[in-house]
């Protein structure tokens, strides 16, 4: 994003003082930062700070006669390369709907000729509600990307769609459109679906980010595998499934036939997706072969490198500590990376406690897949919702700030995506 240019208007809303991260990473990655903040966004951050993490003058008033000389407000909305709204509130959103421009901020939203980015955060209700809906639906049919909100905890105690994205995500989106700004609905394709409101997918109104990956079949494997000891006792891992679940559900939202073949997780079953129960590594690789052929296949389950020789019946406490015989189970990934048909893109999950990056580039040519994702396990314990990850492949590493499982799955989605189009 080096030398971009970006006007960022801050709504009013709790999540607002995620605008002070936001104008930091955008900085960090080279962007410039011009702060306009409306009369509700300063209850919730002062212009103070957002100066100082922009290090630039901080615009809130559409009447400082002052600046309409030195800089009217058409220019301030077309000095720049796109206009990013975050938080962009019901209200704020509604105004634009409508074509309002009763304050600085709706004013320059209405002036400019660049692209707009929206990234809403409102509580629950007031985001599923059909005025908002509409609004939202007008502002995309209009040409204004509209980021769908996370889902989880939010401030007012309720739960559901109306978090802001996260800052990361937010700027990857910013990154996209500015290095595509003929092409948004690429954007909406790393944000897209997962919220929906009354049976219909809400970013799917209106654009093409359901079709990013249509026509291709993706293997996702996730989840830990279970050894059995005897008919009662297992091996098994701390793997919960979540990230490949919602990697499965990423890819499926994007327009791709997705076969999860997943480990005893209880996990519902992301839409759209196929699913395949198994419990042994063996058996997962047997359905790993039997869903081929596939465009790409992403290995995120937590393989137990190691079985024993199963007993027919239950352990008997008394007979003493039990001797098993072990034996190495498939490498399921290293032997899809050596099949006639392997997939164009395959990609393997790294779990590590140390020096991941480095375990994982090495492991990464062991196995022969094309990409890594190295999490570092000791950062964020298995089973939590978010995830530090380092994206290896052959161009290099990129480390991800740590970010939700459902922000790495989007993003992934449309990295693979790029990669098969
Ligand atoms: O060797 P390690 O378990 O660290 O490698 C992790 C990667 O290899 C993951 O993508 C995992 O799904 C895959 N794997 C596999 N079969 C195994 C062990 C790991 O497919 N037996």
């Amino acid at each position: 994003m080096n030398g971009k240019r970006i006007l960022l208007i801050i709504g009013g809303g709790i999540a607002a003082y995620k605008s002070c991260e936001l104008v930091r990473l955008l900085r960090k990655q080279g962007a410039s930062v011009r702060c306009v903040i409306t009369a509700s966004g300063q209850k919730f951050v002062t212009p103070m700070s957002l100066a100082a993490l922009s290090e630039d003058k901080v615009y809130t008033d559409l009447f400082d006669l002052k600046d309409e000389a030195e800089m009217g407000h058409i220019q301030l909305s077309r000095q720049a390369d796109i206009v990013v709204v975050a938080p962009a509130t019901a209200d704020l959103m509604a105004r634009m709907a409508a074509g309002i421009a009763d304050d600085l901020a709706t004013t320059l939203l209405l002036a400019t000729d660049k692209p707009v980015l929206c990234a809403p955060a409102m509580n629950v209700r007031m985001w599923t509600h059909p005025a908002t809906q509409r609004n939202i639906a007008t502002l995309r049919s209009d040409g204004i990307t509209v980021l769908d909100p996370d889902e989880g905890p939010m401030a007012c105690g309720e739960f559901g769609p109306g978090r802001l994205p996260e800052p990361e995500a937010i700027a990857a989106a910013i990154s996209r459109m500015v290095s595509n700004p003929a092409h948004p609905e690429l954007v909406e394709g790393s944000s897209f679906l997962g919220t929906e409101v009354k049976g219909k997918s809400a970013a799917s109104t209106g654009s093409a980010q359901s079709e990013l990956l249509k026509g291709t079949h993706i293997i996702v494997t996730a989840g830990p595998t279970h050894e059995p000891i005897d008919p009662v006792r297992v091996i098994a891992n701390r793997s919960s499934g979540k990230q490949g679940f919602a990697i499965a559900g990423a890819l499926a939202e994007a327009g791709a036939k997705v076969t999860l073949i997943a480990g005893p997780v209880s996990l519902p079953t992301p839409a759209g997706v196929t699913r395949i129960d198994v419990e042994t590594a063996r058996q997962m690789e047997a359905e790993v072969t039997a869903a081929l052929p596939a465009d790409a296949a992403i290995m995120v389950a937590a393989v137990a490198d190691w079985r024993v020789d199963e007993a027919p019946s239950k352990l008997k406490k008394e007979a003493g500590p039990p001797s098993l015989n072990w034996q190495k189970n498939p490498d399921i990934l290293a032997g899809l990376c050596a099949a006639p048909n392997r997939p164009k893109l395959v990609i393997g999950f790294a779990a590590e406690t140390e020096t991941a990056v480095e375990h994982a580039t090495a492991k990464r040519l062991r196995k022969g897949c094309d990409w890594i994702v190295a999490n570092d396990v000791s950062v964020d314990k298995m089973g939590g919702e978010q995830n530090r990850v380092h994206l290896i492949t052959d161009a290099g590493t990129e480390s991800w700030d740590r970010m939700d499982k459902t922000t790495i799955a989007r993003a992934l989605a449309q990295r693979i995506a790029d990669a098969l189009a």
